[in-house]
């Protein structure tokens, strides 16, 4: 899955920073947030736990939908599914249930979707209605971004109009600034596309990069700059989780 097993002070950096996320996550500590409930009135010696947020984890595009390609012909769909698949990772290790809506090269369109353009809508149809099926979700799509003039680059995350999802989209986009690209000065923006407007979960679409940026495509192709973007997605998939959860408690 991963080919590149080289094991870098920053990748280090990164799992030690879940590590102690876990930690807090899981409830061990003794001053604990988040779902370490206690048993209750009652008693009976077990110690409950809540169950957090499933995070749907949406690896853009697959299979007959490449997406945007790269200039060496590389496409879209892989760079985001080796995130996706981290992502994952990262987040089964802190302790919070992932769905992914695809983990191969596959696209989730209607078998009887005949053209390219069908196969597309309905791909992207079945993955919101996937991601609505989900109970106490909350979604993350993962896509790479590109445009005709190479010098633009930086991650920028995208929602639905709902509230929930603006915030998200604002918390995520404010985590990548302040943990991947304090020079980034992009902001996050409303997107009407099939994949937002038919989710009725709090959800966001992150465009972690332009593949048509030389250097920044090189980034994304790069096993360690795929660990470290997948470790801050986790890590502020959790964060907003643990937040929202707070303040509904309140
Ligand atoms: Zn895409």
């Amino acid at each position: 899955m991963f080919r590149n097993r080289r094991v870098s002070a920053a990748v280090l950096c990164a799992m030690a920073i879940v590590a102690l996320m876990g930690y807090f996550v899981s409830g061990i500590g003794a001053d604990a947030p988040y779902y370490a409930v206690s048993a209750g009135e009652s008693g009976g010696g077990y110690a409950l736990r809540k169950q957090p947020a499933t995070v749907v984890i949406d690896a853009g595009h697959g299979g007959v939908d490449g997406g945007a390609s790269a200039p060496s012909g590389r496409l879209e769909s892989a760079y985001n599914l080796e995130i996706a698949l981290r992502t994952e990772l990262f987040l089964r290790f802190l302790g919070m249930p992932t769905v992914m809506t695809r983990t191969d090269d596959t696209s989730l369109h209607d078998p009887d979707a005949l053209t390219l353009r069908a196969k597309k809508q309905t791909d992207l149809r079945n993955r919101a209605a996937l991601a609505n099926s989900v109970p106490n979700a909350v979604m993350l799509s993962i896509h790479q971004n590109k445009f005709t003039d190479s010098r633009y680059y930086g991650a920028q995350v995208f929602s639905n109009k709902r509230p929930e999802s603006v915030a998200l989209a604002k918390h995520i986009q404010d985590s990548l600034r302040l943990r991947i690209d304090p020079e980034n000065r992009r902001e996050p923006k409303t997107l009407d596309v099939i994949l937002l407007s038919e989710t009725d979960i709090p959800g966001a679409l992150v465009e972690c990069g332009f593949l048509s940026n030389a250097a920044e495509e090189a980034k994304l192709r790069d096993a360690e700059y795929q660990t470290k973007l997948a470790a801050v997605l986790s890590i502020t998939m959790t964060e907003w989780v643990i937040m929202t959860e707070n303040e509904t408690k309140q």
